[in-house]
């Protein structure tokens, strides 16, 4: 049995569906049925210091209340307050860069295959994949695109609990890099046109505008794949059908030019340079840096015999920017790009949140990248814990020094105050 094989058989007992079969459990169901949480910490994702010893109410899927500990409502029984005083709460996890049709694995052999599988064989990767992500604590991840456009045909009848935001497939020049993740507009047609002739609708729209990184050339910088009167047509005709445009660049130019058309937000922007930081704090362009990434490659040559110090650089160089980027208070969301190679869908967010604390980023000022930042660009309500919102939040063991790596280890997580994981 091939490896492919292996890896699909391991899915099949799972679920019929795309969707996991997760034990969920109603908290907030009838007429005044509320919920209180006792948390020991918390981290409402506001940047603000933690505060410890916070009851949470939650009804009717919404967050009710948020008092510290002392100020008990009136009537409450303590005894019957699930207890979480040991546990640190955070806003459910938002993965603004991912590819749930890929694996994160390094087996070339292994993502050719899944590259040609069958839809249905890829529905329960996909499903595979939102567990994983569920598991460590995300609740919405934001798809970067895939050659056949399947996370977003899945996303279309998937029915949760994980939030999906799917690009379908990426547009990018006949001949330049993208063919992995997208398709070039048909012979003759401008980027625009082919946009406003698209039949398949996403959630947001992906544009590739460079090339990938070199692994063997430090710096070096790839030609824009479109020009700025192409890119601005492009952002303007993804407007006009609703969608925002997620731009692939890396390096000064063409990171210039999708800030210049008025892009959303610039996925990677590896060697783009301070002034295009500057540029998008001016003009509230997101950034997605995805720097796992190349934390990745530098393992998987380490592992391999090849030379890591190209990819330990570029590594070391995209922290600098991302501190670069805290300084000017550019909008920085987490996404780790899973399905890249050794980017594991859900684990990945850890490393990612370490290397942003890495970058010089507190753990209070890590949390709303990883949250509330990545929800805008989704367009969920989700993201912050304060009164009026969904309560979508996720609950680790421990205080908030175990943070991020006690999302190996999440003790709960709800979703709309509906509990989808339970540990411990
Ligand atoms: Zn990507």
């Amino acid at each position: 049995m091939n490896l492919l094989s292996r890896i699909l058989n391991r899915f099949t007992p799972r679920t019929s569906a795309a969707r996991p079969a997760p034990q969920s459990v109603s908290i907030s169901g009838g007429d005044g049925d509320a919920l209180t949480i006792r948390a020991g910490w918390i981290i409402d994702g506001k940047g603000g210091p933690v505060r410890q010893n916070v009851r949470i109410a939650v009804k009717d899927g919404i967050i009710a209340g948020l008092w510290d500990a002392p100020a008990e409502p009136e009537g409450s029984a303590p005894e019957a307050i699930p207890d979480f005083s040991g546990c640190t709460v955070i806003p459910g996890l938002v993965d603004s860069h991912v590819h749930l049709t890929m694996r994160g694995s390094a087996d070339e052999e292994l993502r050719k295959r899944l590259r040609v599988a069958s839809y249905e064989s890829i529905r329960r990767v996909i499903g595979d994949h939102l567990q994983d992500h569920l598991n460590h604590g995300v609740v919405a991840v934001r798809d970067g695109g895939g050659v056949r456009g399947y996370a977003l045909r899945c996303a279309r009848g998937y029915p949760g609990p994980v939030c999906v935001r799917a690009a379908g497939r990426a547009w990018h020049r006949e001949g330049r890099y993208g063919r992995l993740i997208g398709r070039p507009p048909a012979e003759g047609l401008g980027v625009a046109e082919a946009i406003r002739q698209d039949g398949e609708r996403g959630d947001h729209l992906k544009i590739v505008n460079s090339g990938l990184n070199s692994l063997t050339e430090y710096g070096k910088q790839t030609a824009p794949q479109f020009d700025l009167s192409e890119m601005s047509a492009a952002v303007k005709a993804a407007a006009e059908r609703g969608l925002s445009v997620m731009v692939h660049a890396n390096g000064a130019e063409p990171v210039r030019v999708a800030v210049a058309a008025g892009c959303r937000s610039i996925e990677h922007g590896f060697f783009m340079g301070k002034d295009n930081l500057a540029r998008m704090a001016d003009k509230g362009v997101a950034w997605v840096p995805t720097v796992v990434t190349m934390s990745a490659y530098a393992r998987i040559f380490e592992q391999t015999g090849r030379n890591p110090d190209v990819a330990r650089r570029t590594l070391d160089h995209q922290l600098d920017q991302l501190a670069i980027a805290r300084r000017l208070g550019v909008t920085v969301a987490l996404g780790t790009d899973s399905g890249s190679p050794g980017v594991e869908h859900g684990a990945a967010v850890i490393e990612e949140m370490q290397l942003f604390m890495q970058a010089g980023y507190s753990l209070p000022e890590a949390i709303p990248c990883a949250t509330v930042n990545g929800a805008h660009l989704t367009g969920g309500e989700f993201g912050l814990i304060e009164p009026g919102r969904p309560a979508t939040f996720v609950i680790v063991e421990g205080s908030p020094s175990t943070l991020p790596e006690s999302l190996k280890r999440v003790r709960a997580v709800f979703i709309d105050g509906i509990k989808h994981v339970e540990a411990g």
